[in-house]
């Protein structure tokens, strides 16, 4: 690929995507290399136990979050060995590493505090373990969790990925998340006030929204302090509400092309500032799992076609911002 020889406020001057990457916020905390490392802590969530809900959201069906790394029960150590292991063939030797326990699937921040440090304690141990990445909904930050957290984050980095992913309230509703937007942006307030890094899931294509609705977005979150944000497109995944809906009426549901998502990938990062940091730009199921829409691109092609829009506009991140 070719350098973006457009220079911004937080990318050097040869990056060579005209967006802010993961890589670049890593390296504002860690001089030396990163890897995550997923940990299943076998964590629930309200909306699954009954407290909110018992289906789930309408888009989860559970195993997409679970790491692909996990036979080991809920041994934190094991896990983090195991993912060490796996990774140690694509870090170079002799280069230093510092790995993040990534605690992804389920709510972490759900089970009582007294039941889940040990677990993140655990995790700290490891040796090469430098951090915490730990997800979870808005709604499950009790202040319990935010003291824990805010110890936590005085000792080491600490991130929370929260899954806000829409910021429209009747489209949360209609997926069955239980919280509002309001909920999710001042979690990421809260959140930063008391020093951990925070980072966001946003789904575009939810039943409900539409890209007139998710280009509100990037000013609603320029106005919060988040560092990171992930996107995922719209899939319809087996033994989710959604697959059943899906199949049942699949006339009404609009579906994003590959073209629709990256013109908006494109269209909301010119709003969005460019401190804020892009993780990931499209989710990425196992195939068999995807009842629809099948795009059969990596993410690197969306990388390219993403980079190709914004060098036929000659734009990028943040080149709107109020
Ligand atoms: S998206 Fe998160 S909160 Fe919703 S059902 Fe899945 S794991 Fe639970």
């Amino acid at each position: 690929m070719e350098d973006f020889n457009i220079q911004l406020p937080y990318m050097s001057r040869n990056s060579a995507v005209p967006f802010t990457t993961y890589a670049q916020f890593l390296h504002r905390h860690f001089p030396q290399k990163v890897q995550k490392l997923p940990v299943d802590a076998g964590c629930g969530c309200p909306v699954r136990d009954g407290t909110l809900g018992v289906g789930g959201c309408a888009f989860c069906n559970g195993r997409s979050f679970l790491p692909l790394l996990q036979d080991e029960g809920w041994q934190v150590r094991a896990q983090l060995d195991r993912g060490k292991r796996f990774f140690a063939r694509k870090i170079s030797s002799g280069n230093p590493t510092v790995f993040l326990a990534y605690f992804q699937a389920g709510t972490n921040t759900y089970a009582p505090v007294r039941e889940m440090m040990p677990r993140l304690e655990e995790a700290l141990a490891v040796e090469g373990v430098g951090g915490l990445v730990i997800a979870t909904r808005p709604d499950c930050l009790t202040e319990a969790w935010l003291q824990a957290l805010q110890s936590l984050s005085r000792r080491t980095f600490v991130m929370v990925e929260l899954g806000v992913e829409s910021l429209c309230d009747a489209t949360l509703d209609r997926a069955g998340r239980g919280h509002t937007a309001r909920c999710s942006l001042s979690a990421i307030e809260t959140l930063t006030s008391i020093g951990v890094h925070v980072g966001i899931h946003l789904i575009l294509g939810l039943p409900g929204d539409t890209p007139a609705e998710w280009m509100r977005w990037p000013a609603m979150l320029a106005d919060t302090p988040v560092e990171v944000i992930k996107f995922h497109q719209l899939q319809i995944l087996r033994g989710s509400r959604l697959a059943a809906e899906y199949l049942r009426a699949p006339e009404q549901f609009t579906l994003l092309t590959p073209e629709v998502y990256v013109t908006s990938l494109a269209d909301f990062l010119e709003r969005l500032p460019a401190r804020v940091a892009v993780d990931r730009l499209a989710s990425v199921a196992k195939a068999d799992e995807i009842v629809a829409p099948r795009w059969g691109l990596r993410p690197d092609d969306l990388q390219l076609r993403l980079v190709e829009a914004f060098r036929q506009r000659c734009t990028y991140q943040g080149c709107l911002c109020r």
